[in-house]
């Protein structure tokens, strides 16, 4: 009987989002598999393409005229049933293409690492295992936990977090089955790293990054295809094949470098849910703080809650805008001198965050976009909008003079410079980040996620821009505050020195005891009044030019009913926000993706190869 293999093609094209049969000859039949690549003709001149087998079927009456499979490339499948499902629920959810995922499924190939790649289990003895495991015990309990793990922990050999996830990862493996665990960043992977070592689990980690060698990254793939073992990486990693899969873990999921800038636009949380599910793994979303997301699945009822007990450290909230009053200077004073690590966490990165005329104490803007403008740390005016060199010519008043509104993190690393001579500042920003540090008498100035870790953990962390971190006017400024700042203040050692500067009213007494939790759940609360985010979700449609824009506006209008979808008024250009219910959201990408593309196909504004419409299903930045 003929056999046909669907094959799918890496592409954005709507057009090639569908699986294209082609007949398997026989001398290739006993060489192909689901999830090997092969090389087929395509298209009118019957070029050849590399796709990916994701399906093969004994067909008595295959179509007429079906071309036939050229070749089988990989010795090995290198795509799996289980990554197939993710993609295609993640493209229905995001109102992509599976195409466009597997590119972040299916790393480039090397030839070399598949003739390295020998199928043999490595050999393991759990020899560790930890005193406390809250997180296993709570795990054995419930499947789906949200676990706020012990914030000091920067004393130890590894965070408490990575820690404890290790431990749940191992008894995976113990049963028989792997594990996923997405982190954030390089620094945080440190630490996961620093935990597997400490627990002896190193030989069976499987790093899924792009940091790694292509050949090497390669080879970790195909071994996750066919080994037990502890998956981690980047948000990338969400993707990664995990043989019998039987937990998914997430760090900081509010990060958002968990947020892929490219279309579909999912992020790491939302795609780990899908899995979990789809897969039917246990799930453990771990932070210092939780994001708002978190709150409310914990609300419906779907994580439980797992708080690990805190020590509470000497807390100082200062009413004062002043970053460094006369008792916080004291206390810092003191501890330099007798040789201990500080901390202060600026807002912003560079000279000026934001810059005045002498004359008449306007706001200088950018003259190209009237966005703000700040001095970055190499000491260049840059606009924050369209991030362009900024010259600024005379102001409105006849002064070509300007002043710093606020300090940046560099002009307060040299101002502590001056302020504490006997002691060693260091600056660190995401640009030029340090990760790790040796302790001593250092005032460290860091940008809020650039902290770098210091052996016993720092004895003071101050949180110099609390009041103008939480007053940005974004719908998430106050859950990224807090997380920010937990995650500083779990760099401190626990007999450490926490100090707010400039809080008030609720906020200042929830941070006397660290209540992260209680103070993100009561914006939730705020905003579960007001309807917005995460109580509903939010869409943006970006269009390349105006006229498609109105065009898609109209069919909107007539698609949708507006108890369903509610359109929003943005002020960005060309911009469509539709906001919507979570049960609405499969329906509402669905019916997106069909408008966009047939209004692609009628467009008469668009340019030649260019994409009309960029749909983000969950968009954070609009509001
Ligand atoms: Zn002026
Ligand atoms: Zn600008």
């Amino acid at each position: 009987m003929p056999l046909v293999a669907k094959v799918r093609f890496s592409s954005p094209l709507p057009q090639l989002d569908k699986e294209f049969d082609y007949l398997v000859p026989a001398e290739l039949q006993n060489q192909i598999a689901f999830g090997h690549l092969v090389e087929v003709p395509f298209g009118s001149g019957g070029k050849l393409k590399t796709g990916v087998v994701c399906g093969i079927q004994n067909d008595d009456k295959p179509r007429d005229k079906l071309l036939s499979v050229m070749a089988v490339i990989t010795a090995l499948p290198v795509f799996t049933e289980e990554q197939l499902n993710l993609c295609t629920a993640v493209a229905e959810r995001q109102a992509g293409a599976v195409g466009e995922l597997l590119s972040v499924s299916i790393p480039k190939r090397y030839q070399r690492a598949e003739a390295k790649f020998v199928n043999s289990e490595s050999s393991f003895i759990r020899s560790e295992t930890m005193r406390e495991s809250t997180l296993l015990s709570c795990l054995q309990e419930t499947s789906k936990v949200y676990f706020q793990p012990a914030l000091f922990d920067g004393s130890s050999v590894a965070p408490d977090w990575a820690l404890q996830i290790v431990n749940a990862c191992l008894n995976e493996f113990a049963s028989g089955k792997s594990s996923l665990v997405v982190l954030p960043d390089f620094a945080e992977l440190a630490k996961f790293e620093r935990a597997l070592e400490h627990l002896k689990a190193t030989s069976i980690g499987i790093r899924h990054t792009s940091s790694d060698t292509g050949s090497n990254r390669y080879l970790s793939h195909l071994t996750a295809i066919r080994r037990i073992g502890i998956n981690y990486g980047l948000r990338g990693a969400a993707f990664a094949p995990a043989r019998h899969l039987g937990l998914i873990a997430i760090w900081d999921d509010g990060d958002e470098s968990h947020i892929e800038q490219t279309a579909p636009y999912w992020n790491s949380r939302e795609v780990l849910l899908q899995r979990s599910e789809l897969e039917q793994t246990k799930l453990v979303i771990a932070s210092h703080s939780p994001s708002a997301e978190v709150i409310r699945l914990i609300e419906i009822g779907y994580l439980k809650h797992l708080e690990a007990m805190q020590a509470l450290a000497n807390i100082i909230v200062t009413d004062l805008s002043d970053r460094l009053d006369s008792q916080t200077f004291a206390v810092i004073s003191t501890l330099l001198s007798t040789g201990k690590p500080v901390l202060m966490q600026i807002a912003n990165a560079g000279w000026a965050t934001a810059l005045v005329c002498v004359g008449c104490k306007e706001s200088r803007t950018c003259p190209t976009c009237s966005g703000s403008v700040w001095v970055d740390p190499s000491g260049k005016i840059r606009c924050r909008s369209c991030k362009s060199n900024v010259e600024l010519s005379a102001c409105a008043c006849g002064k070509t003079s300007t002043r710093p509104n606020r300090l940046g993190a560099s002009a307060i690393a040299k101002q502590m410079e001056r302020s504490f001579p006997n002691a060693t500042v260091v600056h660190s920003n995401g640009e030029n980040r340090i990760t790790s540090i040796k302790s001593g008498a250092l005032l460290v100035v860091a940008t809020p996620g650039a902290e770098p870790e210091v052996e016993g953990g720092y004895a003071c962390v101050l949180l110099a821009d609390a009041p103008g971190m939480v007053g940005s006017p974004r719908l998430r400024a106050l859950e990224q505050s807090l997380s920010k700042w937990s995650n500083a203040i779990s760099l401190a050692n626990e007999d450490s020195t926490v100090i707010f500067v400039g809080l008030r009213d609720a906020l200042a007494m929830q941070m006397k005891s660290l209540a992260f939790f209680e103070a993100v759940q009561e914006d939730y609360k705020d905003r579960e009044d007001l309807g917005l985010p995460p109580i509903t979700r939010l869409a943006s449609v970006i269009t390349s030019n105006s006229v498609d824009h109105q065009r898609l506006i109209e069919a909107v209008i007539e698609s949708f009913a507006s108890d369903k979808v509610r359109r929003l008024g943005v002020t960005q250009p060309n911009t469509l926000v539709l906001d919507f219910p979570y049960s609405f959201g499969v329906e509402l990408a669905n019916s997106l993706k069909d408008l966009t593309v047939k209004l692609t196909a009628s467009s008469k504004s668009k340019k030649p190869g260019e994409r009309v419409y960029r749909i983000n299903m969950d968009d954070g930045k609009v509001i």
